[in-house]
């Protein structure tokens, strides 16, 4: 089953108009919630963030917050979902084609789930990543349906046989595709400040509380890449990707990796894991 606005349908009765505002201007937002053994992971930030990006673009959702952790707790357990992920979307609805937000559209709510592994293997051996100019918009805090700049990003990492991009704007080094960047430096966490230049993920919040909790300094904090190279340890973060160390930056393979960091904060996140 997947749920339409407040209704429970299959996926085969789902009908999607072609003058969705979603699918002709990429005019909506989007959230990816982690599900370990069928309970939601940090679902309320999550939620807080799906409202707050609805708000950052003037879009108003069908549902209520409430409402839409209700429904969205009883597709998981609908479809019997212990271990993978829900998405969930919003657009702006349907509208005769016109730039202007439209004054009589109605939001369109969709979510459905799948079923998804950890990736274990690739937590404990790390992974590629390359970097790659950042050509994205300047209000990437916001997690919207428009993902050129990331999917383009992404395919890059593909083509060069990496599991993922970072992307570098004016020197700085903002986050990956689809991941926050995380340098360790002298005992210390860098990671770029939450500002309109990154998306602030909630993996990342999760990280904060961790390093606050076992006395790791968690600096914001603008790099470039000459201290990517120079750094300990590096890592990114995201609600399927979790904690992933990183054991190559373009040509430079890192040995050690997790490094020591690294591996203290996976288990703690562990430990939540089983909190959950
Ligand atoms: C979703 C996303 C992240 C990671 O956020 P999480 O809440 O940790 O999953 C990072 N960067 C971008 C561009 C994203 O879209």
């Amino acid at each position: 089953m997947i749920l339409m606005n407040d209704q429970f349908i299959t996926r085969g009765e789902a009908h999607i108009d072609i003058e969705d505002r979603g699918y002709q201007f990429g005019d909506g937002i989007y959230e990816v919630v982690r599900v370990y053994d069928g309970k939601p992971f940090r679902f309320d930030d999550h939620l807080i963030r799906f409202e707050r990006s609805a708000k950052e673009l003037s879009l108003s959702l069908p549902l209520s917050s409430e409402e839409i952790k209700l429904k969205i707790t009883q597709l998981i357990e609908m479809n019997n979902l212990q271990n993978g992920i829900v998405y969930f979307q919003t657009t702006r609805g349907v509208a005769t084609r016109n730039h202007a937000f439209p004054t009589d559209s109605t939001s369109v709510l969709t979510a459905y789930t799948k079923e998804m592994n950890r990736p274990y293997e690739k937590l404990q051996k790390g992974i590629k990543i390359v970097t790659i100019e950042d050509i994205r918009w300047l209000r990437c805090d916001i997690k919207s349906l428009n993902l050129l700049g990331n999917i383009m990003a992404k395919q890059y990492a593909v083509d060069h046989q990496a599991y993922e991009a970072v992307q570098i704007r004016d020197n700085i080094v903002t986050e990956g595709s689809s991941s926050n960047f995380f340098i360790v430096k002298d005992g210390k966490i860098l990671t770029h400040p939450a500002n309109n230049f990154i998306l602030k993920g909630i993996t990342r919040l999760v990280i904060e509380k961790i390093a606050d909790k076992i006395g790791i300094p968690f600096v914001e904090k603008e790099f470039n890449l000459k201290q990517v190279y120079q750094a300990d340890e590096a890592f990114v973060s995201s609600t399927t990707m979790e904690i992933m160390p990183i054991n190559q930056i373009n040509d430079k393979t890192i040995t050690n990796s997790p490094g020591s960091i690294t591996k203290a904060l996976q288990e703690e996140f562990e430990k939540l894991i089983k909190l959950n």
